[in-house]
């Protein structure tokens, strides 16, 4: 119909334009395509001053809504009711929305009030929508400490790497000053002190790397910020991917809204960070960064070295403690005479233990990950990764190459590369096991694409996949068809009994 002339600008009755009625029905795919091919407007208003991410979030399409918001669509416009499409989504209670909203906002997007005067956190607790009252408010808090001006909002920004500094050169002073040079015990022998001193090198040592992994870029992904004000009319449309395999394949979820980025499919929006980062492990308070792709080599190596170092000195102020020549044979006055004569010591020896039995633990889960190629935040998030799942919904990671070729790419190249690794399915394909290059599409791509989509029942998109030789295709496949129109009817009503228009 396009083709033929159909124009997407002219409005029904209610002023809904083609983008409107396709965030009423969910239909992101179709959005996508009408936007990026057609030049259809993602931002109009219709006789209610209602955009499309008004109905998307009343209707509670959270992938159309990290669509439009990656289309620049505006938050903070407000319909003749004075309602933005937060204040819609809190009236609805769609909890998923609200998240997404949130996520891609600002602190004036949960203040701003409607006509009547309310928030939307007041309108959620006024409609008895308990979790999303809750979340906007917690949100609210959060976006406060953001702010960097409370001295709690200062401290989470500075994270506690400073403290980790001082924790650890404060042990390594008490276990110089206390156990190696210790005046009241005597001369180090040449055989344990060699050891001692191997303690204190070791630890200097793994400052580098704590050093390199706290400041360093864990994997940021490059933002793409359109700035509206500054462009032309139809410059933010050329900034848009046209042909995003992710995207035409309906990996909305891939969208960041904050960034402004499709990201690659192991990367993760870190909030505290504020920026996506690459094959996102988890964000460490303890060197005040994310752990990353590029950073995880250095972690792992300062785990290691701290780990040796806590090994050796722990046992070195032990040894040093249990012989000291000058200590009494029963037991309550050798422990007097230890309280007394090598509290430093023991003090050393506690902190290093309670410490040690941490780190340890740390670093084998880390191991143990990085043999298996797979996250901390993939395990944590197993059932919310269509790509970790397999035939008959069981757990699958596709960049498991098996453990040794896993621990040698990480230990040669500093970090795993996103290869998926394909299992032809069936006795017609050769080169079973073989590697491929990630390319966007996921692997349920492969039998013909039907997108679960973040509980909105609806399909984003089907994508006709070749299979003949049981590989993804870096290509981009014809996409169309989106599909199941749903029907029902439509109207923005503060009550839900109150008769809706009627739509089609
Ligand atoms: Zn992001
Ligand atoms: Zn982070």
């Amino acid at each position: 119909m396009l083709q033929e002339g159909a124009r997407l600008s002219v409005t029904d009755v209610n002023g809904y334009q083609t983008t409107h009625v396709a965030a009423q029905y969910g239909q992101t795919a179709f959005l996508y395509h009408i936007v990026t091919k057609w030049s259809a407007n993602p931002d109009v208003c219709d006789n209610n001053g209602r955009t499309p991410l008004h109905w998307a979030a009343y209707k509670g399409f959270a992938d159309c809504i990290r669509l439009l918001l990656y289309l620049n669509a505006s938050r903070g416009r407000q319909d003749k009711q004075g309602c933005t499409p937060l204040h819609w989504a809190a009236i609805r209670g769609n909890l998923e929305a609200c998240t997404v909203l949130v996520q891609a906002g600002k602190k004036d997007d949960l203040i701003v009030s409607d006509n009547t005067g309310l928030t939307p956190a007041q309108l959620a607790a006024d409609k008895n929508h308990k979790q999303v009252a809750l979340f906007l408010g917690t949100a609210r808090k959060l976006l406060d400490r953001q702010d960097g001006k409370s001295f709690l909002g200062k401290f989470s920004k500075l994270g506690l790497a400073p403290l980790l500094w001082f924790i650890i050169l404060l042990l390594l002073m008490t276990y110089i000053h206390s156990v190696v040079m210790a005046p009241n015990l005597p001369r180090l022998t040449a055989g344990l002190g060699l050891f001692a001193w191997i303690g204190v090198f070791l630890t200097t040592v793994g400052l580098v790397p704590f050093y390199r992994c706290s400041r360093m870029d864990p994997g940021y992904i490059k933002i793409n910020i359109h700035d509206p004000e500054n462009m032309k009319d139809e410059e933010p449309l050329l900034k848009i991917e046209m042909n995003n395999p992710t995207l035409l394949a309906g990996n909305w979820s891939q969208l960041c809204v904050t960034c402004k980025i499709v990201r690659p499919r192991r990367s993760k929006h870190c909030s505290t960070c504020d920026r996506c980062v690459e094959q996102f492990d988890h964000h460490c308070p303890w060197v005040s960064t994310c752990i990353g792709k590029k950073n995880k080599w250095d972690f792992i190596l300062f785990l290691g070295l701290e780990v040796l170092a806590m090994l050796l000195t722990g046992a070195v102020a032990l040894t040093r403690i249990l012989t000291d020549p000058m200590a009494p044979s029963s037991f309550g006055a050798w422990w007097n005479h230890v309280g007394g004569q090598h509290i430093g010591a023991l003090s050393f020896v506690i902190a290093d233990l309670f410490i040690l039995s941490g780190v340890v633990a740390l670093t084998c889960v880390q191991a143990s990950q990085i043999a298996r190629n797979i996250t901390t935040n993939e395990l944590a998030n197993v059932m919310r990764y269509d790509y970790l799942r397999g035939p008959g919904d069981q757990f699958h990671n596709p960049y498991d190459h098996g453990c040794k070729n896993n621990c040698s790419d990480f230990l040669i190249k500093g970090y795993n590369e996103d290869i998926e690794l394909l299992e032809a399915p069936s006795t017609e394909h050769e080169g079973i096991g073989m590697i491929q290059p990630h390319c966007g599409n996921l692997p349920n791509a492969i039998v013909g694409l039907s997108h679960k989509t973040n509980g909105n029942a609806h399909v984003a998109i089907d994508v006709n996949i070749s299979k003949h030789d049981g590989y993804n295709h870096c290509s981009h496949h014809d996409h169309s068809h989106s599909r199941k129109i749903e029907s029902g009817p439509l109207g923005f009503g503060r009550n839900s009994a109150r008769p809706a228009v009627v739509f089609g």
